[in-house]
């Protein structure tokens, strides 16, 4: 697999938010998402067998297994590194909702899917059919730049009737208190979060 780092930090968006997680970044990604802020997975990484990343993860002291990106889901190997790890870690998954999950949901996991806004320049590539099979467990995040992109959002809950845990999270955690204001103002049952890592650590890698 072309692993990007491997790493031991706490999660830092989303329903489990603030607990420690080991992180595991495929590198590549199919999206050129305008706010992206992991640019550094789009290309390079390194070839790493299953057995190499399931011996290091094995050296950490933590429960928690985070597979993100990039998007996870380009490697061919990513079902079976799953089911490596589903064994002995509660384990998530991030994906940028461009590619079917339907594999996935078969599993003991979290899929953590991030909705691509207006703002992102990628929502025409969101593969809407992903968004029935995402279960209560499971949790779909929407990055909010602006007013537009909060609507366009809101609606997707309505469109969709969606299941799963819902996020909003603001780009950059700038507007949050903008958003928290809307989402009060129109009675919409989601979480409004920050990105934690980015408060505690202000964009320094916490890598092993
Ligand atoms: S999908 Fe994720 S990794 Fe890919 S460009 Fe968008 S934000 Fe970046």
């Amino acid at each position: 697999m072309n692993i990007v780092e491997i790493f031991h930090s706490v999660q830092g968006e989303g329903v489990e938010i603030g607990l420690p997680t080991i992180f595991i970044r495929c590198g590549g990604c199919n999206l050129r998402c305008e706010w992206c802020d992991t640019r550094y997975a789009w290309e390079g990484g390194e070839e790493v067998s299953i057995e190499e990343m399931m011996e290091k993860v094995d050296e950490i002291d933590c429960s928690r297994v985070c597979i993100t990106g990039g998007e996870p889901l380009l490697q061919e190997d990513i079902l079976e590194l799953i089911d490596s790890l589903i064994t002995d870690y509660e384990v998530s998954i991030e994906t940028n909702g461009s590619i079917d999950i339907s594999e996935l949901v078969k599993r003991d996991l979290m899929v953590s899917m991030d909705y691509k806004t207006l703002s992102s320049g990628m929502h025409e590539e969101m593969r809407n059919d992903n968004l029935k099979l995402l279960r209560e467990r499971d949790q779909i995040k929407f990055v909010i730049a602006d007013r537009t992109d909060y609507e366009f959002s809101s609606n997707m809950i309505d469109k969709f009737g969606l299941n799963c845990n819902v996020i909003f999270q603001p780009v950059g955690n700038e507007n949050i208190k903008e958003i928290a204001e809307w989402v009060i103002d129109d009675g919409l049952d989601v979480r409004v979060l920050p990105q934690l890592h980015k408060i505690i650590w202000d964009g320094e890698e916490k890598e092993l």
